[in-house]
């Protein structure tokens, strides 16, 4: 009998600390000590840097989460120089990429911008907060519509989704207006232009501030609350191990990377949430090596483009005031990329896409001052589509026992490839990117596919199945095959082909797996 049980949470993301959260919440006395290889960037543990007013200060807080080889924040962190690879380059602001090309390196030269994030928080420090839910076939099969209704009400109370986000924007709704007399027909009922879900909580002055892992563990980081004593949280602290004997895990094999000094900790649970590629990765290092792990690796590809509002299209449906109340908006936090932000969601059969157009009064580039559309009073829409990428076996991330990466793990070869028909869906994608564009306005940049990694939704490499049949590595628990108490999460639980941001979708998936294991451990407690 386990009176006081420990759960070790490796990874400080949003699920790892959906987990953290639920897990306390629900069983009497159990504590929660969770691990994170990076450091912390905020006073509150795993905020938004969106939310740092200071342009130097939230610029150090990404150049903090790009790993241990980026800039020159480490000796203040006490980590030792040697923990750095020389050429290491970062991809998007707050993160790193895989395959960066020095030594220890990962290999990923068909997904060249895979990409990760070191910090508490993880990539839930840095994240637009956009949170669609998946639809028709995005959702997973074998969990039923009425259980998997209440899972995703549940996950956007814990990341604090707005589902109707800026939809007092006059501009935002001209823009819906435009797409809905192009798309509007084609499309099924509920499934238009609409605004999009984001995580956050909106501010007196019509600013929002942005959800984290902070939102997530809620009670847990407030100092003095009951619950924040059941709860631990080191930084810099990276698993190297979860030990086990073949089917119950009994802990962790901790590295301290400030003194390099290891050590062992007990659980009664381990929940490994460390993102998509690392997760694997740690498992395999384990010796936990289901048939599945590291494969069936998808992303939805995702083609981007920039255009300037039109404003003759525009003054149909807005007026010189609602623009006037826009930019008044904007200027509160002018750094700040989401406003105004619409949607077509992914429906099937005929729009098995899902398309994001985010309003700016600036584009995202110089634009050459003699160009025609520089200086557009009605603004811009950066709009992206999310296409589908079907699962196989093929695509997956492998592990090499016999080179390891810098960080002294098996290392990283990632194999991934778009197929005919999906490069068929990317094109017909692209063209209703082109239809929306023309609706919208002028191109400025036009519709452009960004390179396989881009995305930064990586899926699949831990897939839950309904069975244990070689296909998956978690039962629909999220427990991992074979194991009683090894749990993982994360994006990589993700069986289906999705177009849309997952991280509502895998809280929703941790939320389930989280109920689970509360309820296994407060039987074993009883
Ligand atoms: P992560 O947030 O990646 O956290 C994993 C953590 O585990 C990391 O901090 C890592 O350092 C830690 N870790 C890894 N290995 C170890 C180890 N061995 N020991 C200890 N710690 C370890 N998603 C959306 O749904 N909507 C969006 O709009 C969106 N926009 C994004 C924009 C950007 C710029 C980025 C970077 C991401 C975006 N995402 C978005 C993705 C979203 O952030 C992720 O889906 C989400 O953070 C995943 O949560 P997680 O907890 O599974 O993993």
């Amino acid at each position: 009998m386990v009176s006081s049980p420990t759960v070790v949470v490796v990874g400080s993301g949003p699920i790892g600390s959906a987990y953290a959260r639920i897990l306390i919440e629900s069983v009497p006395d159990l504590r929660v000590v969770m691990f994170e290889a990076g450091p912390r960037l905020t006073d509150v543990p795993g905020e938004s840097v969106r939310n740092i007013p200071d342009p130097d200060e939230k610029e150090r807080a990404r150049e903090m989460s790009q790993g241990p080889q980026a800039g020159t924040y480490r000796e203040s962190l006490g980590v030792p120089a040697s923990a750095m690879v020389e050429g290491m380059f970062t991809a998007r602001g707050g993160t790193h990429l895989l395959d960066f090309g020095g030594e220890g390196s990962g290999h990923a030269p068909t997904f060249p911008a895979g990409a990760a994030s070191t910090n508490v928080g993880g990539m839930g420090a840095h994240w637009t907060c956009a949170t669609p839910a998946p639809a028709f076939s995005e959702r997973i099969p074998f969990i039923p519509d009425v259980e998997w209704e209440p899972l995703v009400d549940e996950a956007g109370r814990l990341l604090h989704v707005q589902n109707a986000a800026f939809a007092d924007s006059g501009v935002g709704a001209a823009i819906r207006s435009l797409l809905d007399e192009e798309f509007g027909a084609e499309l099924p009922d509920g499934f238009g232009p609409s605004t999009l879900p984001v995580a956050g909580d909106p501010q007196p002055d019509g600013s929002m501030r942005w959800a984290g892992a902070d939102v997530v563990l809620g009670t847990l980081i407030e100092a003095g609350d009951p619950l924040a004593e059941r709860f631990e949280l080191h930084d810099l602290t990276l698993v190297r191990r979860v030990e086990h004997d073949g089917a119950r895990v009994t802990g962790v094999t901790v590295e301290d990377l400030r003194t390099r000094e290891t050590s062992f900790v007990p659980a009664d649970l381990v929940v490994v949430a460390a993102d998509a590629f690392r997760s694997p990765q740690l498992l395999w290092a384990s010796g936990i090596r289901p048939a599945a792990l590291g494969h069936y690796l998808t992303e939805h590809p995702v083609v981007i483009c920039t255009v300037a509002l039109d404003e003759q299209r525009m003054r149909r449906f807005a007026t010189e005031e609602q623009l006037a109340e826009e930019l008044a908006r904007r200027s509160t936090n002018p750094t700040d990329p989401v406003a105004a932000v619409n949607r077509i969601p992914f429906s099937e059969p005929d729009h098995p896409f899902s398309l994001q157009v985010m309003y700016a009064e600036n584009p995202p580039f110089q634009l050459d001052p003699a160009h025609p559309a520089a200086g557009n009073r009605w603004g811009y829409v950066n709009m992206g589509y999310g296409m589908r990428k079907q699962p196989r076996f093929e695509d997956g991330v492998m592990f090499d026992d016999a080179e390891l990466d810098y960080r002294g793990f098996p290392n990283m070869t990632i194999r991934y490839e778009l197929t005919e028909s999906e490069q068929a869906e990317i094109a017909d994608g692209t063209e209703d990117l082109r239809r929306a564009g023309h609706a919208l306005g002028t191109f400025i940049a036009e519709p452009r596919l960004l390179p396989n990694g881009s995305s930064l939704h990586y899926q699949g490499t831990m897939r839950m199945g309904a069975e244990d049949d070689g296909t998956s590595v978690a039962d629909p628990d999220s427990r991992v095959w074979g194991f009683e108490n090894l749990v993982v999460g994360g994006n990589a639980l993700i069986p289906t082909a999705t177009t849309m941001n997952p991280t509502l979708m895998s809280t929703a998936i941790a939320v389930r797996g989280a109920h689970a294991a509360a309820q296994r451990l407060a039987e074993q407690a009883g």
